[in-house]
């Protein structure tokens, strides 16, 4: 996948943080956020609006880390193309 993104739904857990550190991060309200570090618009945000891929580099190193946090996700909110 190149692109990720949390949809409606996020609660907020962490859990794709502890997996995927690199990629997602909470953010300052009750969600979550694609890090802008990770995404070619920079942009700290769900990335559900912007659909920004992410870093070539990025999505190669964290292929794994990103199916697991998807596969993870208790409420499925977690996105990708
Ligand atoms: S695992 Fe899902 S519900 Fe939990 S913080 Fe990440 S996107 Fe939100």
């Amino acid at each position: 996948m190149t692109t990720v993104w949390i949809a409606e739904g996020c609660i907020a857990c962490s859990a794709c943080v502890d997996v995927a550190p690199e990629v997602f991060a909470l953010d300052a309200g009750d969600g979550c956020l694609v890090a802008g570090v990770a995404r070619l618009d920079g942009r700290n945000t769900s990335n559900a609006a912007e659909r920004s891929p992410l870093r070539p580099e990025v999505a190669e190193a964290n292929a794994a880390a990103i199916s697991e946090a998807i596969a993870g996700c208790p409420t499925e909110c977690i996105k990708s193309q």
